[in-house]
């Protein structure tokens, strides 16, 4: 048989895995009777609804045998099985989707084991432990039966056996004991069944071993003999049907990792069942770690789905907004058909029913933990925050109103999360509006020189961090009445009367030199005026009403929109207390030809401090030059 190679990405795994130095390498078990729990689902499904492969229920069983002395432990099961060209697809390939992704995380992380379980690759956790492992399978819908055998590094071998009954089992050849591993402990009893009651008690099929007991010897009173029995190692209650206060942390932790192939505890565990029309229990998890490849297609969202009990469906997306798509788990309906498909499930009534009352419960719940646990919500809101913005201006908004107090905003109050509510709570009671600055840092937004007169007047400021963020404001529109209005808008409206008035004189008191200004500047600007919101800066640049700079900027970083070009309708405004002005003042009437090269650097300077382009630096930087070579 020819031995096939992995791809590279399995292979570099498979040397991790090899060489690991993790401590906790008991999961493999875990992971395998995970997959056999999820193929006996599977099984269990194609039973219930063809009526050719029917197969009792007791017959659905997963069984550890070991081996001392060819020290193996088997791991089989009576599920779905595989066929040859599964065996290949899915043992002998790994992450399949995230491959690119794997690698550049495993360059970066070397030894740092924590980052395989984001890539769903439990199986190959068995090489951890083993030199060997031979995987034979029979599928249920097919009449042969093939192994997959493997040491590792150098490959697979995938032959035809004779193998009559449906399933899967799993040979360990275990690893030598070494002075620091003692591998042999995996043949042991205790072990094995420490290790089942630990990770997988709630497996709802019978997971069995032959166990060794002592029993009075029927032949000579008083002695007892050692005979074998099957024993039954796990409790089988799934733990969606416990009750809430029976269960540890730990479980609920272990649970979550093994059914949703994290490595990592889950932030937040949502347990609850709800009775009436509809009846059903969700439990559902929030990751602690945002996933490597959320925002990628392949990701795939949705809930598991069973019917009293019964596996049905893998994620069903239907049955989670996009909004929550971070969120991991099951619901369990006892209303549900047992037949529903994937395409039915989209036009299913009881289905669309389920969907909104699972979506009204995340929703609150993430109300209360933002209320009571807000360090928890902050974080939370580090890894999903995104996606709830998303929320808010997908399909033109419809779910904006739910959404909107969920988001959270750094600002200028030392740069922490504000929500909506409690800025416009705490706002002065004459301010008109919610003030918000763009910017890809904190720094970099408390440099704007036109912060610093709206911080003088005691204002709050929303800093947007995020690109979206001025999308979503867009789509908002308002708060509580209050208008989102960037600190870069032409007409912000932040003088009381006197101010205005003193504005008005100083603007016809220079009304002739402002013309020439703009002027000098063409079509480029649309006005050249006093500004009332500048303290220490000679000049800014704001946008008319329309397309904001930050979205000019967006647009010009984009490479589909640049070429359209898109421009934000600028007006510059020049501070009429800075010295700068008194100089503009008597160059225009001293030397009035020079004022056309003043106009356009300081222009230029605008843009350079607003992070805009300018047209020509070229240009700019010689009249610089020149003028730095003035007397
Ligand atoms: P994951 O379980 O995260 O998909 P694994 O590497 O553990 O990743 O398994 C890869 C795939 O191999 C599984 O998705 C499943 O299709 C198949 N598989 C593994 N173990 C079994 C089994 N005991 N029976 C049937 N299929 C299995």
């Amino acid at each position: 048989m020819p031995v096939k190679q992995f791809k590279a990405e399995s292979k570099r795994l498979l040397e991790l895995m090899i060489n690991s130095i993790y401590t906790n390498k008991e999961i493999f078990l875990r992971e395998l009777i995970s997959n056999a729990s999820d193929a006996l689902d599977k099984r269990h499904y194609l039973s219930l609804t063809d009526k050719e492969h029917t197969v009792d229920r007791k017959d659905l069983t997963i069984t550890l045998t070991q081996d001392k002395e060819k020290r193996q432990l088997i791991i089989e099961d009576t599920g779905i099985g595989m066929t040859e060209e599964d065996l290949e697809n899915n043992l002998g390939t790994i992450a399949k989707s995230g491959s690119a992704e794997f690698r550049k995380q495993l360059e970066k992380a070397e030894d740092n084991i924590d980052i395989i379980g984001q890539f769903g690759v439990g199986f190959y956790s068995a090489f951890m432990v083993s030199k060997r492992i031979v995987v034979e399978s029979r599928n249920a819908l097919s009449d042969k039966a093939y192994s997959w055998t493997s040491s590792g590094e150098e490959g697979y071998v995938i032959s035809e056996i004779d193998k009559p009954e449906i399933g899967t089992r799993i040979t360990l050849e275990l690893k030598d004991d070494t002075e620091d591993e003692n591998y042999s402990t995996y043949l042991e009893e205790y072990t094995i069944r420490n290790l089942v009651k630990k990770y997988s008690d709630y497996v709802r099929y019978p997971i069995q071993m032959e166990v060794t007991k002592s029993i009075p010897d029927p032949t000579d009173e008083g002695k007892t003999i050692d005979t074998k029995e099957m024993e039954t190692l796990n409790s089988m209650i799934p733990l969606w049907k416990k009750s809430k206060s029976s269960i540890k942390d730990e479980e609920y932790n272990e649970f979550y990792k093994s059914k949703f192939n994290d490595w990592e505890d889950p932030q937040k565990v949502i347990h609850y069942s709800v009775e009436g029309n509809l009846s059903y229990t969700a439990l559902m998890f929030i990751p602690s770690k945002t996933p490597y490849n959320f925002y990628y297609q392949d990701f795939e969202p949705g809930l598991q789905l069973y019917s009293k009990g019964v596996y049905i469906l893998d994620k069903a997306k239907d049955l989670l907004p996009d909004e929550f798509r971070f969120v991991q788990g099951l619901i369990d309906s006892d209303d549900l058909n047992l037949n529903i498909s994937r395409e039915i499930l989209q036009q299913d009534r009881q289905v669309k029913m389920l969907a909104k009352s699972i979506t009204k419960k995340i929703q609150s719940y993430l109300e209360d933990m933002l209320k009571n646990e807000r360090e928890d919500y902050e974080k939370f809101f580090d890894n999903f925050g995104l996606n709830l913005k998303y929320g808010i201006y997908k399909d033109y908004g419809m779910n904006k109103d739910r959404l909107q107090d969920l988001i959270l905003f750094r600002s200028s109050k030392e740069g922490k999360y504000v929500t909506l509510n409690e800025y416009v709570e705490r706002m002065p009671e004459e301010q008109k509006a919610i003030y918000y600055a763009c910017g890809t840092s904190i720094e970099e937004i408390e440099k704007l020189p036109v912060l610093k007169k709206i911080h003088e007047k005691g204002y709050e400021v929303l800093y947007f961090l995020d690109e979206r963020d001025e999308f979503v404001s867009g789509i908002l529109q308002n708060y509580k009445e209050k208008q989102f209005q960037s600190v870069n808008k032409a007409d912000l409206d932040l003088d009381n009367e006197d101010e205005k008035k003193e504005k008005e004189e100083k603007t016809q008191e220079n009304k002739d030199m402002l013309d020439k200004m703009k002027e000098a500047l063409g079509n480029q600007v649309k006005e050249v005026r006093i500004s009332s919101r500048l303290t220490d800066d000679p000049v800014c640049i704001v946008a008319d009403e329309g397309v904001s700079l930050e979205m000019e900027k967006y647009m010009a970083n984009d490479p589909m929109n640049r070429m359209n070009g898109i421009k934000a309708t600028k007006i510059l405004e020049i501070n009429p207390d800075h010295p700068i002005f008194a100089k503009l003042q008597s160059v225009y009437k001293e030397e009035p030809e020079k004022l056309d090269d003043y106009t356009d650097i300081l222009y230029n300077q605008a843009l350079l401090i607003q992070g805009l382009p300018i047209s020509d630096p070229v240009a700019y930087a010689k009249k610089i030059a020149n003028m730095m070579l003035e007397k």
